[in-house]
């Protein structure tokens, strides 16, 4: 797939001239789009609670391409500076990539789930993302210019049972942000949209079933609907720059499914 590996020639460029946030950037989906977005010709802010692997991620991408910012989502003041550090940066915001996000307990039962557990989810993976909005909306109105933020939501908004209830209520939370905002800043020229992948594996997702690696995968490809195609992080980093791109120009308020045609199969079809 362009994009994957090596380099992108100079007409498949799809983010030239663009400047990208991502919040969650130092791992995982985050870190993928952030190598994926600067082959394509974007500089990006990398903003994350990680910060040795946030600041040694720019440091391996292209020189003047990347910039580190310590970002914790939940607290507003962080989210704040993080989209002003990309104004100052790189002189505008174009994309804000609301990514960063937590497992949380693997509890799927309401009986053991824990308030203390339901409100640290909802903080990083909810109110994250709407502090993320807010801010990148902020300078994308008075700049003028339109923008696009996207969302990572999850399946698990989608179908029930496939994660905790904070992590379902969180997910299902964003989504329902993505369509409020996109009705909103339209008439900015801002469109709003998020992604919903079903289980790659990164550190969340793997700590999360307590699986690691080929064991991982096969316990994935068990359940789903394609077979012989396993979801690769780059899958999602590549719907996110397609809805980060031009390519995207006339689509907001879209909750890409990114999970092999899961959600829509009925179980007891074939
Ligand atoms: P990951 O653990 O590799 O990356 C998550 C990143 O978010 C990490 O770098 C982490 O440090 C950062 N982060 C956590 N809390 C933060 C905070 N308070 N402030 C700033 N950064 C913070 O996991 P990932 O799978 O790449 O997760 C990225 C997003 O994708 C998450 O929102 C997750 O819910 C979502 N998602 C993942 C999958 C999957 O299977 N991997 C599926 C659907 C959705």
């Amino acid at each position: 797939m362009a994009g994957s590996s090596g380099d992108v020639s100079e007409s498949a460029r799809k983010l030239v001239g663009k400047v990208a946030l991502i919040t969650g950037g130092a791992s995982g989906i985050g870190e993928c789009t952030a190598r994926l977005f600067v082959k394509h010709g974007a500089r990006v802010v990398v903003a994350d609670i990680q910060d040795e692997a946030g600041a040694r991620l720019c440091a391996a991408l292209r020189e003047g391409s990347a910039s580190y910012v310590h970002c914790d989502v939940t607290v507003e003041d962080d989210v704040a500076a993080a989209v002003d550090h990309a104004v100052a940066r790189f002189g505008k915001l174009d994309v804000m990539f609301n990514n960063a996000g937590i497992g949380g307990a693997a509890c799927h039962s309401i009986l053991e789930s824990t308030k203390a557990d339901f409100e640290r989810v909802l903080s990083v993976n909810l109110v994250g993302p709407f502090l993320g909005t807010k801010h990148a909306a902020r300078v994308m109105v008075q700049a003028g210019r339109g923008g696009c933020i996207i969302g990572t939501a999850s399946l698990a908004a989608a179908v029930a049972g496939a994660a905790s209830h904070a992590y379902t209520c969180a997910k299902r939370g964003l989504v329902g942000l993505t369509l409020n905002a996109a009705a909103e800043l339209g008439r900015h020229g801002i469109r709003v949209n998020c992604v919903s992948p079903a289980a790659a594996a990164t550190p969340l997702a793997t700590g999360y079933v307590g699986l690691d690696g080929e064991a991982f995968e096969a316990a994935m490809e068990a359940v789903a609907n394609l077979k012989g195609v396993r979801l690769r992080v780059v899958d999602i980093a590549a719907a996110v720059l397609f809805l980060a791109s031009d390519d995207a120009r006339y689509i907001s308020g879209h909750n890409l499914l990114i999970d092999g045609g899961f959600s829509v199969v009925n179980p007891s079809f074939g």
